[in-house]
């Protein structure tokens, strides 16, 4: 029984972040064990604080320790390896211990600080009432005798495909006196279960079988005995766009589930979640649970909840998602594995991968990453054999790979056609249109037009918080926004702020491009997809039904329209625009052109017909998007590893990213100077640890909101004694209360580009 214990206190500093030590009451004791969730009093004036309980003591420190307020029942405990992953992101990624806490438990803990009934106890709450409902399944078939009502085989037919709850019986007209009769024949079993809102009940499942391809057959029976094996094993499934990934995946899933195993499915982004977790909900129905940043709430609780009782077998969601608290994990799909999405830009900045990998590891259990284009690094540990490489090459359908085209837009412009549309993609599109098909374009800039430049003077309009350009937005009357902190000005300005000469407008966004099209194709019905026209809840999944039902001949969009989407019509993409991605800074900007100009091509001509594609470009002898264009990886790969090697990249060594941020420029300039001052003093005392340090450099974009930013390249080997370094630094920054003029943040996992 614990006297005493170390709890991660929620809102620490992390030059004060150490496991506070508390006593435990005796009437506390038989509750307490590690990973409780805990209420503490904190700091002179004792206010209540959340934390969880990382360490026990069975005997009393100091008499004069300041007890708990409360603590939360066992069932909110976090599991043991939660706990293990708590300690893992802690020693990686350079977080406090509760920002570590915060991400196992991504959406909240189950419980709050209140106030007990006496109004001055601080207490735990638990921040779900418990509710639960009546869950009906088929028990026995409908005798024929005395003939059943019309009522009783429509309710039968219903639960023919999978238990329902009573409301859900009740939403298709079956009453609850008919389930309940039912029951009493034996024909239907009822149980009470805990109520865990079943957010995707409308979609209706399927049953028949799988049939995998040849191909695809190959693949998964590669895969299985991996699964069966209950030994970690780490294997990529390298599959052209519309080879069926998500196939091997669900047989793949089920026969996890088959073997008496949970499976976790990661996808990158919410817009692509629609389609995977459809499939998941299809196929195994009310045994997935979601876990995503577009839920409410309540939503995410009762999720986590499911995740924990053992309600869920399956649990598909974004990054955070990586942290179900699944036991028993057989299979971890990370679909799209080359995103940057699986990266966590904050603290703690860690990567799925990483994790997953770690779990798999501590599981048995297959990891499996999926991609058209997997990222430089993956496919290098798969080339030297660290991970198994499975290939499917062909298209389910049997249709080609889209034929591409390129269109040089400096020509466009000089044979005198001054819109954003080409001819060629002008025609492609007109023909694509008399044919009912449907096209997807990308453009990756929201907004109408992208830069107000001076006439005279030259001087671009930034943002007055921020080193950016602002961007014209036609929407709300017109206006200029600020894409980085939201800043506005309206109406828009006509003339330059510093000299009086009249301001141009120029660029294209996703605005200005629907204009076009609309008035080159005004029968056409076209839908916008950007950051403005999803920001609604389950906007994105409506917009997305919508173009599936085909009320939509033309969706054009930012990176959200490009990955993951299959959709029968679409037969044409555009590449209206992607340029500036071409000159981006850090180390993945080639591949992250390659593998957006091959996802977005890989939308097309999907099924029935055949697909093509136009790229639109200013540079059209550029290899990286000769290659793409090609949807050639494997001649993209052989270029890339060689630059990574001569430039020493990753996989030839580890990127730290040490980034600073302060109110004033000098100051942080200053502070981030004397970081690498104090690196060197220390990495000059282990000379054995292999290190090389760039910068400090400004931040790409230099102010963001008033902040400026500074960054240091550390190229590095990513192990234990390195991190160990890099801590030691860190400390002596905070020692000279460095921290006050620049808050510093590690990064094991950027892209370099900050
Ligand atoms: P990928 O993820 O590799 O791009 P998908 O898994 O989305 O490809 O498959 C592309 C399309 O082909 C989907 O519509 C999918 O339903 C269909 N498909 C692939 N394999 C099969 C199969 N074995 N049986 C039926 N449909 C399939
Ligand atoms: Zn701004």
């Amino acid at each position: 029984m614990p006297k005493t214990v170390g709890v991660a206190v929620s809102h620490a500093a992390f030059h004060f972040d150490k496991l506070y030590t508390y006593a435990v009451m005796p009437d506390q004791q038989d509750q307490v064990r590690l990973g409780s969730m805990v209420l503490v009093p904190f700091g002179r004036s004792s206010r209540p604080r959340m934390g969880v309980v990382l360490a026990c003591d069975a005997e009393p420190e100091s008499a004069r320790l300041k007890a708990l307020f409360d603590v939360a029942p066992a069932s909110a405990c976090l599991t043991g390896e939660l706990l293990e992953l708590v300690r893992l992101l802690k020693e990686r990624t350079f977080c406090t211990w509760y920002e570590a806490v915060r991400a196992v438990i991504p959406y909240g803990a189950q419980y709050k600080p209140a106030l007990a009934a006496d109004g001055v106890t601080p207490v735990l709450q638990k921040q779900l009432t418990r509710h639960t409902e009546t869950l009906y399944r088929l028990a026995a078939p409908l005798p024929a005798k005395p003939r059943p009502t019309a009522k009783q085989m429509a309710a039968v037919a219903l639960l023919s495909g999978g238990p329902r709850t009573q409301a859900d019986l009740e939403a298709h007209g079956v009453s609850r006196a008919v389930a309940e009769n039912l029951c009493a024949k034996g024909v239907l079993a009822a149980e009470r279960v805990n109520k865990s809102i079943d957010l995707y009940a409308h979609i209706p499942p399927r049953t028949e079988r799988l049939e995998l391809t040849a191909e695809q057959q190959a693949a998964f029976d590669a895969l299985a005995p991996h699964l069966e094996a209950g030994r970690p094993h780490a294997a990529l499934l390298y599959g052209v766009t519309g080879s069926g990934k998500t196939l091997v995946f669900l047989k793949l899933i089920e026969r996890c589930l088959a073997l008496g195993k949970k499976a976790l499915v990661l996808v990158p982004e919410i817009s692509l979640t629609p389609q995977m977790i459809r499939r998941l909900k299809e196929r195994f129905g009310r045994r997935v649970a979601v876990q995503h940043s577009a839920l409410n709430h309540t939503e995410r609780l009762l999720q986590w909840q499911m995740i924990q009782d053992g309600g869920a077998d399956i649990v598909v969601g974004t990054r955070s998602a990586v942290f179900a608290p699944l036991e028993g994990l057989g299979l971890i799909v990370i679909d799209e594995e080359q995103e940057h999405t699986y990266r966590s830009e904050s603290s703690p900045r860690y990567a799925a991968q990483e994790v997953a990998r770690w779990r798999a590891a501590k599981n048995g259990a297959l990891l499996l990453l999926a991609s058209a284009t997997p990222s430089t690094e993956t496919f290098y540990e798969a080339q030297a054999g660290r991970c198994q490489l499975v290939r499917l090459t062909q298209r389910y359908a049997g249709q080609p790979l889209p034929a591409v085209q390129m269109v040089d837009m400096r020509a466009e412009l000089a044979a005198g056609n001054p819109r954003e549309i080409s001819l060629a993609l002008e025609d492609a599109l007109r023909a694509n249109l008399a044919e009912g098909r449907q096209a997807i374009l990308l453009l990756n800039r929201r907004g109408y037009q992208t830069m107000a430049q001076c006439g005279d003077c030259r001087e671009v309009l930034k943002c007055p918080r921020c080193s950016v350009p602002m961007v014209y937005h036609k929407d709300g009357g017109g206006r200029l926004l600020c894409h980085y902190c939201g800043a506005q000005i309206a109406p828009r300005p006509e003339v330059c702020p510093a000299c009086g000469g009249k301001l141009q407008y120029r660029g294209f966004g996703t605005q200005k491009a629907e204009e076009e099209l609309a008035a080159l194709f005004p029968e056409a019905r076209i839908l916008r997809m950007d950051q403005d026209t999803t920001a609604a809840k389950d906007a994105h999944e409506k917009l997305l039904a919508g173009f599936a039902r085909h009320e939509y001949d033309i969706m054009v969009g930012t990176q959200m329209v490009a990955k993951g989407l299959d959709f029968e019509d679409v037969t044409l993409v555009g590449v209206l625009g992607i340029d500036s991605l071409l000159f981006a800074q850090g180390f993945r900007a080639y591949e992250t052109v390659f593998s957006l100009v091959t996802q977005v091509v890989g939308r097309s001509g999907r099924a029935s017909a055949p697909g093509r594609a136009i790229i639109q470009t200013t540079d059209p002898d550029n290899p990286v998007l000769r290659l793409a264009a090609a949807q050639d990886y494997d001649a993209f790969f052989a270029q890339e590893i060689e630059y990574r090697k001569l430039g020493l990249y990753p996989p030839f060594c580890s990127l730290c990213i040490v980034s600073f941020a302060g109110k004033k420029e000098e100051e942080t300039a200053a502070a981030a100077a004397r970081f690498a001052a104090l690196l060197a003093q220390q990495a000059a005392r282990q000379p054995d640890i292999p290190l090389r340090v760039l910068g400090p450099t400004p931040g790409s974009i230099l102010k963001i909101n008033e902040i400026y930013r500074y960054k240091l390249t550390v190229k590095c080997r990513n192990d234990k004694r390195f991190r160990a370094l890099l801590g030691q630094v860190l400390g002596l920054y905070e020692q000279e209360k460095l921290p006050a003029k620049a808050s510093v943040a590690v990064d094991m996992h950027a892209d370099g580009d900050i």
